[in-house]
């Protein structure tokens, strides 16, 4: 090659060597050793210093490139031209843009062991310098990044760490160094090593949701995101970890929120539902029993809206309370809304034993509690369905148990009913028994039978109960009993309430008007409905629109009406007590009444519960009690009434007792209005004697 290249008139091979070198896009020349004048220089290299190609041949390097450039480059090509490979690089300036970036490799060229000279080879590396400095900026905005976020960085190359951020560290609880080298794997949560290796493996870049195990132990739930990076020592993975615990925490509280009562902190609804449905599968697969037991608090609206809504509250929550502490952690304790609750027995309980739970459930919620200073005593009414006998699923035998307890209200207060399929057919006929209720009502079917009462010594009018009857199309007369309590818990009891007090008063002021001596008339008033209306503007009104004295007017309250001390109750038996309406508490003795809120309320009788007249004298258990009731109701000043008197001698011991008035068939069975004027009109000359 030197004897081709040294050939000062090229022949036909030289020419074809000049194109070809002519042609390379890379810049050559050759210099000689002894002389350092170039002696080959193609085309580019030539231009590239702003001369003809032909023009470099016979030139030091010093001459082709220029002072300014030499005084760069000197030492470099010194060296070259003395033997030595020599490789540099810089950058030339450019008019306008950017400098270019050229590469310079000096060859030398040995023959026979003696240096003849050294080729060089110029390359433009302006694209790859630019594109890997590009590479470094990245690689520091990057590493900038890394130390700035909050968020956990790790590098890795086939799951071995490369670099970390502190972030990794503070998550980890190791520090950076310590985990290079280590494998990422081995940081995660076991149950999640397959699914992240799989992952890593398929070059996913979605994102997924793992656990890291904390150098102490505790796992950390994370948020895993990776990304593969090209490198020149083979593509890495960039992962990015997020810490997801307060996510994970939120989520679990809206979580418990949704399948959580907020007010008793109970399962509600949908919690209750899926709880059921798993002891369900239980049950099932060991061939187990279960008892779902719904229930309702009596008269809890009654409660809410006479002491208020907080009252209830507390009240609600302390039934929750007493629920969830009398039956076993492993027993499902909810509440479904407003004053319903659910209870699960699931020890495998037989219907005897599902019965006998309930009942001492039942007496845990009766037990006497005090809100906010008022002693309150509620009665849960219950309903029984039970698995598998009737019903497979959450929803079946909740409605079953709903079917029963809806049955048990219907039958009253405290009640305690298990669901049989002919419940279903009943509760059907109750619906139709509650339209024809209100028809009743509006077909002005209702009608006042009056019972006398008398006093005691002389047997003298002292005046009338009135006690409803419903004039059924078909069945005749029907007695109270007989929808009293369905009319309460199907919230007709107001309506049929206010007929009778407008009703009784009208009769009355009638038979005045018509000349007959006046008596008094006792009106039955629920508990219920009670509460829940202005009873004494309403009074007030019927007696001015009916014309009757306030004197002449009795009502009658239950126990249970004073089970409230304080609040609009007392406030409206003031109110009525100032209009001149006398107030008596009926069925005395059967309810919680102490004698503490007979001398709080304005109470100026009493009436003996007749379940206490029917064993006396016999029984010397209720005539003690009789005689403490009279004994009572004397020291307090109040007017007695006895109830159920149906024997003479039951009249000659509340005569020797001096209970002032009584009330019973002894005297005269309930009446119509026609047969209690008679009686009214025969009164004064009318005496029970006792013969
Ligand atoms: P109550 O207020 O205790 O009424 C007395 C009940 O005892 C009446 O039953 C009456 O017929 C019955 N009775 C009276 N004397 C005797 C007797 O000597 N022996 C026996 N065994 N029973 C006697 P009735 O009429 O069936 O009423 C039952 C209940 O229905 C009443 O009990 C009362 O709580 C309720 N009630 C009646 N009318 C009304 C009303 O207009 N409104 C409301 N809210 N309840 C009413
Ligand atoms: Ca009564
Ligand atoms: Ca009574």
């Amino acid at each position: 090659m030197a004897e081709n290249i040294e050939a000062r008139h090229p022949g036909p091979r030289e020419a074809l060597l000049q194109l070809i070198a002519d042609t390379a896009p890379a810049m050559l020349a050759y210099f000689d050793a002894h002389t350092w004048r170039c002696r080959f220089a193609n085309a580019h290299y030539a231009r590239n210093f702003g001369i003809a190609p032909g023009d470099a041949i016979g030139k030091t390097v010093q001459e082709i490139v220029g002072e300014a450039t030499w005084q760069l480059i000197a030492s470099n090509v010194e060296r070259g031209l003395r033997g030595e490979q020599v490789r540099y690089e810089r950058a030339v300036p450019q008019p306008n843009g950017p400098p270019r970036h050229i590469e310079t490799l000096l060859l030398p060229h040995v023959e026979d062991g003696v240096l003849q000279g050294t080729v060089v080879q110029v390359t433009d590396i302006s694209r790859h310098y630019y594109a890997s400095q590009q590479l470094r900026d990245s690689e520091e905005r990057m590493r900038k990044f890394a130390e700035v976020t909050t968020e956990a960085i790790v590098m890795h190359r086939n799951g071995l760490i490369l670099d970390g951020n502190e972030a990794l560290s503070r998550l980890t609880g190791h520090a950076v160094s310590t985990l290079i080298g280590c494998h990422v794997l081995d940081y995660l949560s076991p149950e999640f090593r397959i699914y992240a290796l799989q992952h890593m493996r398929s070059g996913r870049e979605d994102r997924f949701d793992a656990a890291i195990l904390h150098r102490d132990g505790h796992r950390i739930p994370v948020e895993v995101e990776a990304k593969t990076m090209p490198s020149q020592d083979g593509p890495y993975r960039i992962v990015l970890v997020r810490d997801t615990t307060q996510r994970h925490q939120a989520q679990e509280r809206l979580d418990f929120l949704a399948r959580h009562d907020q007010l008793t902190q109970l399962p509600n609804r949908a919690g209750l539902n899926q709880m059921l449905r798993q002891a369900l599968s239980q049950a099932g697969l060991h061939q187990r029993t279960l008892a779902v037991l719904s229930i309702d608090l009596d008269h809890f609206k009654t409660i809410n809206e006479s002491l208020g809504h907080h009252a209830g509250d507390l009240l609600l929550c302390e039934v929750a309370q007493r629920l969830r502490a009398s039956v076993p952690a492993h027993d499902l304790v909810a509440r479904l809304g407003g004053d319903e609750f659910v209870v699960v027995f699931t020890d495998n309980p037989c219907p005897q034993a599902a019965h006998s739970l309930a009942s001492h459930l039942q007496r845990t919620i009766e037990a006497p509690c005090c809100i906010e200073g008022t002693h309150l005593v509620v009665s849960p009414c219950m309903g029984i369905a039970m698995f598998p006998g009737d019903g497979q699923s959450p929803e079946e035998l909740m409605n079953h148990a709903e079917t029963a307890l809806q049955l048990a209200k219907d039958s009253g207060r405290r009640n305690l009913q298990f669901y049989t399929p002919l419940l279903a057919s009943r509760a059907a006929d109750l619906l139709t028994q509650e339209l024809m209720l209100r028809q009743a009502l509006e077909n002005g079917e209702f009608e006042l039978h009056y019972q006398p009462q008398t006093f005691a010594d002389d047997g003298r009018l002292a005046g009338f109960e009135a006690l409803v009857r419903w004039r059924h199309p078909q069945r005749g007369l029907v007695l109270p009993g007989e929808f009293i309590g369905f009319a309460e818990a199907r919230g007709l009891i107001s309506a049929i309430d206010r007929w009778v007090l407008r009703e009784a008063c009208r009769q009355m002021r009638q038979w005045q008007d018509e000349g007959l001596t006046p008596v008094a008339i006792a009106v039955n008033l629920s508990a219920l409905e009670f509460r829940q209306r202005d009873m004494a503007r309403e009074v007030a009104q019927v007696l001015q629109d009916t014309g009757l004295d306030a004197r002449w007017l009795h009502i009658e309250l239950t126990e249970s009406t004073l089970m409230h001390t304080s609040g609009p109750v007392h406030d409206t038996l003031l109110a009525l007590r100032q209009l001149g309406v006398g107030l008596a508490l009926d069925d005395f003795g059967t309810g919680y009444s102490s004698l503490a809120s007979l001398r709080r309320h304005p109470i100026d009788r009493i009436k003996i519960d007749r379940s206490f007249i029917a064993d006396v004298p016999a029984s010397t258990d209720d005539t003690a009690i009789v005689t403490a009731i009279v004994q009572m109701g004397h020291s307090l000043h109040l007017d007695i009434v006895a109830e159920g008197v149906e024997t003479h001698e039951q009249l000659a011991l509340l005569r020797g007792l001096g209970c002032g008035m009584i009330q019973g068939y002894l005297v005269a069975r309930p009446l119509p209005a026609s047969q209690a004027r008679a009686w009214l009109a025969r009164q004064s000359a009318h005496t029970v004697t006792d013969s």
